[in-house]
């Protein structure tokens, strides 16, 4: 990722792609302590724009005041630089990648004395899960560790340390020969994928987690108002991992993610093995938004 062309953001201004570095004594990258977001931008029947911009930003700034972090810039600032970062670059779609985190100006947990520098790169990234688990379907593997107790590392932040464990969910499903990881709560309820938020189809009906120790997905809840407009009832509730093997259709939502079909949960086939007629329904429903094909929603488009 280091080594390519392009400008990032960084601290203010935009660097050259491979001068965009840290020290190896930088706070975060000791003690786990970094904020940051992952925002997508698509090219659409409008021009290039990027999607729910205002609320990831806000998001970063929520992850950032839950820890007690000053980002050293307001929101609006933010957002000019996501813009600018996409538009110096030259991308019609792409990832964005904002970051906040603690310089190498000190050393010891206590980050006070240390600088928050914050970034923001920006890079083609197609389907996360691949091109063909959006029409096919992925298999999923409920992980072994739990999500982390809302007493332990708060949900509403979406900051490095929580991905420590869902790269041990993700590793050990991929080892497995599984695409993805599912982490249930501390009870042993399904809290969420290891990037992503999970929905379930029973009888015609939407199920989803509520918000304890999830992610507050801002693709979740885009999700939740087309299943608003197709009629489709959404209902948030405790789910168990058994919930999704009788369920009839299930799917993955998140920024990288996008909507994504689970055809598989711990070798129990889902539904008919494929993508639902309800998943296809959202999923379509999602793409038109995102690219500019639905006027009602091209308020939540922030064209570069
Ligand atoms: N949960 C986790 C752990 C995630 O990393 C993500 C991706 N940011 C999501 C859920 C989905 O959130 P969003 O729709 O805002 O990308």
């Amino acid at each position: 990722m280091a080594d390519r062309d392009g400008q990032i953001w960084y601290d203010g201004k935009l660097v050259p792609w491979r001068d965009a570095t840290t020290h190896v004594l930088t706070h975060s990258l000791h003690y786990g302590l970094a904020v940051f977001e992952g925002v997508r931008a698509y090219k659409t029947e409008i021009g290039t724009a990027i999607f729910r911009l205002e609320e990831h930003t806000k998001r970063l700034f929520n992850s950032a005041k839950i820890y007690l972090m000053d980002i050293p810039f307001t929101q609006q600032q933010l957002m000019d630089a996501q813009r600018e970062v996409v538009r110096v670059n030259k991308l019609e779609s792409c990832y964005l990648r904002p970051l906040a985190f603690y310089g190498s100006e000190k050393m010891g947990v206590s980050p006070i004395g240390a600088k928050v520098h914050v970034a923001i790169a920006a890079w083609p990234w197609g389907a996360y899960l691949g091109e063909e688990g959006l029409t096919k379907g992925i298999r999923v593997k409920t992980s072994s560790h739990a999500r982390h107790h809302v007493n332990v590392t708060m949900a509403r932040a979406k900051v490095s340390s929580t991905y420590a464990n869902s790269i041990l969910a993700n590793l050990e499903a991929t080892q497995h020969g599984y695409d993805e990881g599912l982490l249930l709560d501390t009870d042993g309820f399904v809290a969420e994928g290891a990037g992503e938020n999970i929905y379930i189809v029973k009888d015609g009906k939407i199920f989803t987690p509520e918000l304890t120790t999830a992610l507050d997905g801002i693709t979740w809840r885009s999700v939740q108002a087309l299943a608003s407009d197709l009629g489709i009832p959404v209902e948030k509730t405790r789910l168990t991992r058994d919930d999704i093997y009788i369920c009839d259709e299930a799917f993955f939502t998140g920024t990288a993610a996008e909507v994504t079909p689970i055809r598989e949960l711990d070798r129990r086939v889902i539904g008919s093995g494929s993508r639902g007629p309800v998943t296809e329904k959202i999923q379509k429903a999602f793409f038109d938004v995102v690219n500019g094909r639905n006027p009602k929603y091209h308020h939540w488009l922030a064209k570069v």
